[in-house]
């Protein structure tokens, strides 16, 4: 199977992907990444220096999972042109995926909101999307929990190849998010989970055979059980 990752910055699919994704490509899957901005605004430098140094930092924080493809679209301006939508479009289509992993529409930044948009907009109806979770888990209900427990460390370490981004700040986001969600599902202390949710469409309505193991069933108060509660 394919699975394609589209983030709109060359750090958010570490952040909010890079669990789910280890778990295809451990599973013998094919994992593709796209960055559609060239993440020009995000720091202290600007401009194609700062450009040139995140896809840098992209390449090793993803070098487990795939080579990024950079679309270099306009940090901040996503889906401004008409233009992005095709160059968008064209790149999922010569992959050509089982499964995209976005943005959720909810999210906080205006370029991932767009790209979650433009994907649903141009390949929605042939390709299931999974959102992943907003910043903070704000406006986003999960239907789907996995957990990452395994892949802390990796992903950790891949978060922290962005440098320029002061990265520890996103370690703590990160660990906080998906310690949170591994908790909502009685996961005990110390795991994490990443939370996506799936929107049916025809003909997608339910795409459970194509994702990885769900969180497993704690119940609470239950003695000798080993559970957050
Ligand atoms: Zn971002």
């Amino acid at each position: 199977m394919k699975v394609l990752a589209i983030g709109a910055h060359p750090d958010d699919i570490e952040i909010f992907m890079y669990g789910l994704l280890s778990i295809y490509k451990k599973e013998g899957h094919e994992v593709f990444t796209i960055i559609a901005t060239d993440g020009a605004k995000g720091g202290a430098i600007t401009g194609k220096k700062l450009a040139r140094e995140r896809a840098n930092e992209a390449i090793s924080g993803l070098e487990k999972l795939s080579l990024p493809i950079f679309l270099n679209l306009p940090d901040g301006e996503l889906g401004d042109e008409l233009e992005h939508k095709k160059i968008i479009k064209e790149n999922i289509l010569k992959i050509m995926p089982d499964l995209i992993i976005t943005h959720s529409e909810n999210d906080y930044h205006a370029d991932h909101k767009s790209l979650s948009l433009i994907t649903k907009g141009v390949v929605s109806h042939y390709i299931p999307i999974l959102y992943c979770d907003t910043l903070m888990g704000i406006n986003f209900n999960p239907t789907y929990y996995v957990d990452i427990t395994n892949y802390h460390d990796s992903k950790k370490e891949a978060v922290l190849k962005h440098k320029t981004q002061k990265p520890q700040r996103f370690v703590d986001l990160f660990e906080l998010m998906n310690s949170y969600r591994a908790a909502q599902c009685n996961a005990p202390k110390g795991s994490y989970s990443e939370a996506y949710s799936f929107i049916p469409s025809f003909p997608f309505l339910d795409i459970r055979e194509i994702l990885p193991a769900p969180l497993k069933l704690r119940l609470f108060h239950i003695e000798n059980q080993h559970g957050f509660l």
